[in-house]
This record gives C-alpha cells, sequence and structure tokens, in this order.
C-alpha cells in the first residue's frame, strides 16, 4: 500500500496511529539536529519531523531531499510543539521511522507554494508544476464541483447528455472558424464548431426534448483577458417550450449552483431587464447592478445655453458619483484623461460639482447659471456631494462611454465586491443590428434566433425602421457585469428561417449552401423549441472570484493563442502537407 493517508488528513485524534504517506517534499528545513519536511499532495500538507537521534541513514536521507522529490514516509502521528493554527494539519506531525525516495526532481523553476516566485509566462511553460499549487487546486477543484452540480441538477430534470461531433461545417455565432483539412476529400475543411447551436436543434427535430452538452466550442478571435480559442460551454435546448420555461428552468440551475457550491441564495425569481433599460440605465447589455450610478440623460437640461459641444450632440448624459464633489482639479484632469483613452474613447468630460453647502462648480459655468446647474442636477437626482459626470454624441456610444465610467467609479469607489453576486435576465434584445459600413442587417444574437410573436408583423414587413424595432425573443444571464450565457427560443418553421436568411442578405443559394440542411429538416415537423449556452470557464472564474478565466481551465493558451507549455501551433512536416495537397505560402514579413 503507497499510503493509508493523504498529506491533508489527519488531526490530534489520530495521535499515535502509524501511518504510511506519500507525496512531494515542499520544502524541508534543519532545526536544532532535527529535520522538519513539509510533504505535500493535493489534498494538503503535513509535517514530518525526522528526530536528531533517529539512526544514521534516516537522518542522512532526509537531510539528502530535494524540492519536489516524490518520497514515501512512515511513521507515527504525534502533537505537534509549536502549533500552526494556519494549516488543517497544523496540530501534529509524523515523527518518522522510515523514508523511501520514489522519485527525485530537478529544482523546480519556481517555488510551488500559495503564493508563487515565478513570472506568468515561466509558470505557463511549466503548467504541471503550477498546477501542484493550492490556488489552481482549488480553480479545477471549483470547477468540477459546479460541473457535478450541473450533471445532477439538469439530469434530475429529465435531460439528456448527447455529445456532437466536433469535424463539422461552419455554424452561425458569427466569429472566424478554426479549420481542419480533409486527407480523404482534397481541397475540403472541416469547421470546428464555434457551437454545438445547429446539432442541438437537430436533436430536437429528432425528438429528445431535453438535450444539454458540456462541450467544447472554438472560434478564432483576436483573444483578450478573458478569452480563449476554445473554451467550454454549458449547451442546452428544450422543445415545447417558452421563453418563461427556459429561463425559470436555468435559473433553477444557477440557484441550485449557488448554493450548493458556495452556500449563498439568489432571488427567487431573478430580476429582469429589457435591453433597453440596460442600455438607457447602465450603458451596457450586461450591467453591473451590484451598485446604482445610474446614467441619467440630461439632454433637455444641457441644450439651449450657447455652449455648442452640447447643442451639436443629439444625446447628453451623466452619473451621479456619490461623494465625489471634493475631486481637486488634479483628479478631474486625470479623470477627463482616462475618458480620452481610446478603450473609451470620448472627446472630453464636463463635470458639475453639487457642493455639500447647495452650491455648484462646473467647468462650463461660462454658460451655465446656478439654476441651470440645479437642473441637470436635479435630472440626476444627485445629493449634496456628489460629482455630475457629463458626456454627449450620438446617443447610444455616448451611454456606452458613460457605462464604461461607471464601471470604473464603481471600482474605484469600491463598489464592486466579488463576494456580493447580482445576477439577472437582460430580455428583449433587438433581433437585428444595421451595420451602416456594410449596409446590412447583422442578427444580433444568431440567425435562429425567433423574433417576439407580437413582433412578428414588423419582421415580414420591407421597411427598415420596421425591421429594426423587432425584439429578438432572446436573453442573457448576466452577473457582475459579466454576460454568462444566453440564447433564445428558435425559428422553428422553415419559411421564417428563409425570410431571415433573406432580411440578412444572405442569398437563396448561399443559405441553401451553409445552411439547407436544417431548413430542411425543419420541414420534417420540428417542435417549438429554445435553449441557451453558459460559458463554463467564465462561470467558474465568477464564481471563484476571479476575472480571468485561465487559472480555471488546465491547460490554457496565452493571449497569442500560443501553448507555450507544448509549443503549439507549431510547423508540420512536408508530407503531411503532401499527404493533405496543400502548399504553404511563405508567411508574410
Ligand atoms: N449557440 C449560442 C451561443 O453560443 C447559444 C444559444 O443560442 O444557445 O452563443
Amino acid at each position: 500500500m503507497y499510503r493509508t493517508n493523504t498529506c491533508g488528513e489527519l488531526r490530534l485524534a489520530d495521535k499515535g496511529k502509524k501511518v504510511t504517506l506519500a507525496g512531494w517534499v515542499q520544502k524541508s528545513r534543519k532545526l536544532g539536529g532535527m529535520t522538519f519536511i513539509d510533504l505535500r499532495d493535493r489534498y494538503g500538507v503535513t509535517q514530518l519531523v525526522v528526530e536528531a537521534d533517529a539512526p544514521a541513514a534516516l537522518v542522512e536521507t532526509a537531510t539528502s531531499l530535494g524540492r519536489e522529490f516524490v518520497i514515501q514516509v512512515t511513521g507515527e502521528v504525534v502533537e505537534r510543539e509549536s502549533k500552526n493554527a494556519k494549516m488543517p494539519t497544523g496540530e501534529i506531525e509524523i515523527r518518522l521511522a522510515g523514508i523511501t525516495i520514489l522519485n527525485k526532481s530537478v529544482t523546480p523553476p519556481f517555488t510551488i507554494e500559495e503564493e508563487s516566485d515565478g513570472g506568468e509566462d515561466l509558470r505557463a511553460k511549466y503548467r504541471y508544476l503550477d498546477l501542484r499549487r493550492p490556488p489552481l487546486q482549488r480553480a479545477l477543484a471549483l470547477r468540477h464541483r459546479l460541473a457535478q452540480e450541473i450533471r445532477t441538477y439538469l439530469d434530475g430534470e429529465g435531460f439528456m447528455e448527447i455529445e456532437t461531433p466536433y469535424l463539422i461545417k461552419s455554424t452561425p455565432e458569427g466569429a472566424r472558424d478554426f479549420v481542419v483539412p480533409s486527407r480523404m476529400n482534397p481541397g475540403q475543411f472541416y469547421a470546428l464548431p464555434q457551437s454545438p447551436q445547429t446539432f442541438k436543434q437537430l436533436l430536437m427535430v429528432a425528438g429528445y426534448d431535453r438535450y444539454f452538452q458540456i462541450v467544447r466550442c472554438f472560434r478564432d478571435e483576436d483573444l483578450r483577458a478573458d478569452r480563449q480559442p476554445e473554451f467550454t460551454q454549458i449547451d442546452c435546448e428544450m422543445s415545447f417550450v417558452e421563453q418563461d420555461d427556459v429561463l425559470g428552468m436555468f435559473e433553477g440551475m444557477m440557484r441550485s449552483m449557488f448554493k450548493n457550491a458556495l452556500g449563498v441564495d439568489i432571488p427567487n425569481p431573478l430580476p429582469r431587464m429589457s435591453w433597453y433599460d440596460a442600455m438607457d440605465n447602465y450603458g451596457s447589455d450586461k450591467p453591473d447592478v451590484r451598485f446604482g450610478m445610474t446614467i441619467h440623460e440630461i439632454t433637455a437640461q444641457a441644450h439651449g445655453h450657447g455652449f455648442s459641444v452640447f447643442d451639436s450632440c443629439p444625446y447628453v448624459g451623466a452619473i451621479a458619483v456619490p461623494g465625489a464633489a471634493e475631486y481637486t482639479r488634479k483628479q478631474l484632469d486625470e479623470l477627463t484623461e482616462w475618458v480620452k483613452r481610446p478603450q473609451v474613447g470620448a472627446k472630453g468630460l464636463v463635470y458639475v460639482k453639487v457642493n455639500p453647502d447647495g452650491t455648484y462648480k462646473s467647468s462650463v459655468d461660462k454658460f451655465f447659471a446656478e439654476a441651470d446647474l440645479a437642473a441637470i442636477a436635479a435630472a440626476c437626482e444627485a445629493a449634496p456631494g456628489d460629482l455630475l459626470l457629463v458626456l454627449c454624441g450620438e446617443k447610444r456610444k455616448t451611454q456606452t462611454m458613460l457605462g464604461v465610467l461607471r464601471i470604473y467609479m464603481g471600482g474605484r469607489l469600491g463598489l464592486r465586491d466579488p463576494k456580493v453576486f447580482a445576477p439577472l435576465w437582460i430580455v428583449d434584445f433587438p433581433l437585428l443590428e444595421w451595420s451602416e459600413e456594410d449596409q446590412r442587417f447583422y442578427a444580433m444574437h444568431h440567425p435562429f434566433t425567433a423574433p417576439k410573436p407580437e413582433h412578428e408583423a414588423w419582421f415580414y414587413s420591407d421597411k427598415k425602421e420596421d425591421l429594426e424595432r423587432v425584439c429578438a425573443n432572446a436573453y442573457d444571464f448576466v452577473l457582475n457585469g459579466t454576460e454568462l450565457g444566453g440564447g433564445s427560443i428558435r425559428i422553428h418553421d422553415a419559411a421564417m428561417q428563409s425570410r431571415m436568411f433573406e432580411v440578412l442578405g444572405i442569398s437563396k443559394e448561399d443559405a441553401e449552401y451553409k445552411f439547407g440542411f436544417i431548413i430542411n429538416a425543419f420541414k420534417f415537423g420540428a417542435p417549438p423549441h429554445g435553449g441557451l449556452a453558459f460559458g463554463f470557464d467564465r462561470v467558474c472564474a465568477l464564481f471563484g472570484g476571479q476575472e480571468t478565466i485561465r487559472d480555471y481551465i488546465a491547460f490554457p493558451k496565452n493571449n497569442m493563442g500560443r501553448d507555450v507549455m507544448i509549443d503549439s501551433p507549431s510547423f508540420i512536416d512536408q508530407s503531411q502537407l503532401d499527404e493533405l495537397q496543400l502548399d504553404i505560402r511563405q508567411p508574410e514579413a
């Protein structure tokens, strides 16, 4: 038997037991003739001790141990003289009778403890060593726990987990595909799924009315901190449902995940907010509702005072930052610079201080009398001591900038506590988005999303303004300013699906070539259906109170889409290229 116990298990109650442990040497130190060793496995750390009067061979072996050696030890559980309250095993140690070195280790490139001294790149290269550290162990354990919760909940609700293929054809999520050349079909390519969207809909046609899958998806997008080229979705679809049924089912799933993994109760039912309200009040379709500081439109109060910047803009809006009226000139200048950064994109920033003594001070005093500023403050529901930050321009663009500023100020004021969870649904998205650049509509979600039944007449209208006001029967699950998932009630009628492709300017031939199989399937008795998908990596990160998903993925890629541990992507042999009948052009410099 390699071990009787793990390194996280033994307590004072085990005193006197003879045990065998196995694990990695985290560190060892000599102290007054005794040797202390911290032995680690994924369950914890246990202190081992070799007494000064132990047999010479044992002392010698103990002294020879290097960091990350794998050893097996036998000994007796004894009470520690100096206890360590921070360690679960901190009241005991193992007085050793024997050590077997199972494997040696070269010196690891960084310390493998709670906090490491290794930089990100180095730790990525030796990911298998980084994974020995407790923070990563906790992250993967949380991921595992959540996956179990999901399966238990959905199984209990009659869902079947069904796998769908990875070598497929382009899916409709609108990102760039990763493609795989087919040796047996020279010149032809598979696409890796951006999601199992079309397959889960075909499963509904096939009658499997409650489907789910914890599944890998692939999107060849430029990467940000919270994006990976391959990521995992909790993908779900149901038949014979309306929006309320889907929302009820999956907030139930989230509720059980919060309860069972974190011991947190979330509201029942969850709040819902329309996309229009989210944009108007929060400047975002994924509002962080842990705090207020909402956006107020002050166009009426701002126009007509001779300030041409405001007068020339169709929209003027503001947020009221509590307690910030005391900001200094320097702080205000810094904020102005901040909103001018390309990531925000404002041209400038106007402020109004609502002083605690009832007076006002603003950067546009020349144009606005006290009473005008008071009217603006009233429109913003500002309190004495608030600082109003004002931006103007095109409506949605300006709201979005105010939304970014709101999140920034919320962070500065400490209002974005990762231990507070404020989930909600965003509903009633526009179905279509007009692109000025391409002079065509794009599907805001994807082209299989149905219009809301009460807007169907507009959907068949030829007028642009009618099409623009059609709401989608779609919904997003948002938590703390992050979109964790989304989905929709689908089109299940071949004629309506064809109309959708027509509205999107996709020719009949093109629709037939790309999606003919699904339009055809809809002719064979497709049931009404709908579903959604959650981004599982993000769910894990937010449940763990972190912003980035990388720690929650065992083997993630870096910002350039590279796995630096296995050094991929990499070049392939000429013989492989020949087999695939592919020629590589010299990469451009
Ligand atoms: N396939 C969609 C996505 O990946 C989710 C859904 O509509 O179910 O965003």
